[in-house]
């Protein structure tokens, strides 16, 4: 048995740079690509309740949102890619560890845009 770790907590300013840092360290080339296509990431704090209704736990750490799901209309949002922050703050005890957790949920997320389900991502070093 562990004893849970105290979350480590940042501002939500520090946690975005290290998202933005996170997105910069993508190959030039697919960056490109999610940039032509407007792909956005959004930080929101935790999960709300009509995340909740889509099994969007506290053990979730981000999500891609498409537009693959409501192929009967159309999204009224861009894709984008949701981080969860004081989810992923809580497997975290150091900067350090932040840093890697964020960039593993966002390097997961971008596997997902780009169409790999997570026996791909398993395959390849975007697992986390
Ligand atoms: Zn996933």
């Amino acid at each position: 048995m562990h004893a849970r770790a105290v979350p480590y907590h940042v501002s939500a300013d520090d946690f975005e740079r290290i998202a933005v840092a996170a997105l910069d360290s993508i190959p030039a080339d697919l960056r490109a690509r999610l940039d032509a296509d407007n792909l956005m990431i959004t930080i929101q704090s935790g999960s709300s309740e009509d995340d909740r209704d889509h099994d969007i736990d506290e053990h979730v750490l981000g999500f891609y949102e498409g537009d693959a799901d409501s192929a009967f209309s159309i999204s009224p949002y861009p894709k984008r890619i949701v981080l969860l922050q004081r989810h992923i703050e809580a497997y975290c005890t150091s900067h350090r560890e932040l840093v890697d957790q964020v960039t593993d949920t966002v390097l997961h997320e971008v596997a997902h845009y780009f169409g790999l389900d997570h026996a791909d991502i398993r395959d390849t070093r975007l697992d986390h």
